[in-house]
């Protein structure tokens, strides 16, 4: 008799997968709606919100990474295609993108892998660690809005406009290496202007997650002094 070996895990292959990072603190109604009009402009059923974990442009964070997360995937609850990824704070230690798309890489084999960035952080990506080898490992997608303007040093300009393809095919039939600008709908909202507005007792609402703010009013975040614990809890 001949024993069948045990079924393998399937490795997920040539499905495409789209990176939205950020701090997330707290993520708000801009953060999502970018992520539901890029994700569906690439159409990939496997958006992952990647929190940065310790991030490596900023002091701190305000609230902590366990925070943070908990409140995208409040966020994230009712939409099945777009997910939390916390491989970054799993990691520990700084948060580098270059080595969140490596680990993503290993992960997905030669299936387009698209990095989202919004252009204010796309203007400054030659400031990150190993920046020219992210080409290597994803497609750059650059969520512009209609009076955002690039302001590339001449250095990164070369390489975007050098990659940059104008069908979106082109960044399908391949694992990486193109860039797209992608114009979506930017809402004034930011972070920082949600944590002012807790900050002075006033209330966000509307501008995040009803579930979000619940979060947040029950943990007392964002208040006076600031809750700015890093890492997990
Ligand atoms: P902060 O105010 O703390 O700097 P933020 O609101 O800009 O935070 P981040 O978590 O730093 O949020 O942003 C992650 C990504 O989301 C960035 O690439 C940024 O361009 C994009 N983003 C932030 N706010 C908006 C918005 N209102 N509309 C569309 N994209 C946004």
């Amino acid at each position: 008799m001949s024993l069948k070996p045990p079924a393998q895990p399937a490795k997920i292959q040539n499905r495409a997968v789209a990176i939205f990072g950020g701090t997330f603190d707290p993520v708000h109604h801009g953060h999502l709606r970018a992520a539901a009009e890029v994700s569906e402009w690439l159409k990939v059923t496997d958006f992952r919100l990647v929190p940065v974990g310790s991030p490596p442009h900023r002091s701190r964070t305000f609230a902590s990474a366990f925070h943070r997360l908990a409140m995208l995937e409040l966020a994230l609850a009712p939409y099945s295609d777009l997910a939390v990824d916390d491989r970054e704070v799993r990691r520990g230690g700084r948060s580098f993108m270059v080595d969140t798309l490596k680990s993503v890489r290993q992960e997905v084999g030669d299936a387009p892998v698209f990095l989202c960035l919004g252009q204010d952080a796309a203007n400054h990506l030659d400031t990150w660690r190993e920046w020219e080898r992210i080409f290597d490992l994803a497609h750059l997608v650059v969520m512009t809005r209609p009076d955002s303007r690039s302001s590339y040093p001449e250095n990164l300009a070369t390489v975007i406009n050098d990659r940059s393809v104008t069908r979106t095919r082109d960044l399908m039939d391949s694992p990486a290496g193109g860039v797209r600008h992608v114009e979506v709908t930017q809402l004034a909202i930011s972070s920082t202007n949600i944590r002012e507005q807790l900050a002075q007792r006033h209330s966000p609402r509307f501008l995040l997650p009803a579930t979000v703010l619940a979060y947040i009013e029950k943990h007392n975040l964002y208040r006076l002094p600031a809750d700015h614990s890093d890492g997990l809890e």
